[in-house]
């Protein structure tokens, strides 16, 4: 028996000190901010986190100019701190949450928000809406040497130079560490998995030219510029 393709590399997120970091799977987290809930006309779970899902390949590096993609009028900026998972595990306790903590990042969870909402109104899922090409930007990730244990800091969007995000990590509705707890009960998590924790208020549309940053304190910037549509 012979392999009849070959799969391709992993993708390699970089570290700020100079290591590939392998994207295994990329969970995002959604409502963690109270405010963006309100703007997007939903609830908030205060007793349980939910997820869904974006592939690996989705992953682009900050300084990227990223390709607006199809099927959309209404493409979206969500400014996000990114949890890099170093060491895996099941039914992780909160507790022992950092330790499988490889390091943070700035990250983008750009958003075909026409057909997510279309989704939502119909009860359907959501991977129209989220799950697109080069729809995860991703900043250096900052070992957890480096930073500690990040509970607070400022997280900001420009858009052009504009201001159109800010709020702090102490906001997150559901912490780090019980996003983790809830994560491995639904998941093993292995390292290379990326947790996208949440974006606070202030979501809106980009256009081609654009150029969006999103700063967390003591974490490189996440910087993209959007493009034309892909032509390949
Ligand atoms: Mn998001």
């Amino acid at each position: 028996m012979t392999q009849l393709f070959e799969t391709p590399a992993p993708v390699l997120a970089k570290t700020s000190d100079g290591h590939d970091f392998p994207v295994r799977h990329i969970f995002c987290i959604g409502r963690n901010y109270a405010d963006h809930a309100k703007e997007m006309g939903a609830e908030v779970d205060r007793e349980a986190p939910f997820y869904f899902t974006k592939w690996a390949e989705t992953v682009i590096p900050s300084g990227s100019v990223m390709a607006y993609p199809s099927m959309t009028a209404n493409f979206h900026y969500e400014a996000e701190l990114v949890v890099a998972i170093g060491k895996g595990g099941r039914n992780i306790a909160a507790a022992d949450a950092l330790g499988h903590v490889y390091g943070y990042a700035t990250g983008l969870d750009m958003t075909r928000r026409d057909l997510q909402l279309e989704a939502r109104g119909k009860g359907r899922p959501w991977d129209a809406g989220k799950n697109v090409e080069q729809s995860s930007p991703l900043g250096l990730i900052h070992p957890l040497s480096e930073t500690g244990e990040m509970t607070t800091g400022a997280i900001s969007l420009t858009l052009n130079g504009e201001v159109r995000q800010q709020a702090d990590l102490a906001d997150l509705i559901h912490p780090i560490p019980a996003l983790i707890a809830y994560l491995s009960r639904a998941f093993k998590l292995e390292a290379g998995d990326l947790i996208y924790t949440g974006t606070p208020a202030g979501v809106g549309a980009v256009v081609p030219g654009d150029t969006i940053v999103v700063s967390i304190d003591g974490l490189s910037d996440t910087v993209i510029t959007v493009g034309q549509p892909a032509d390949d």
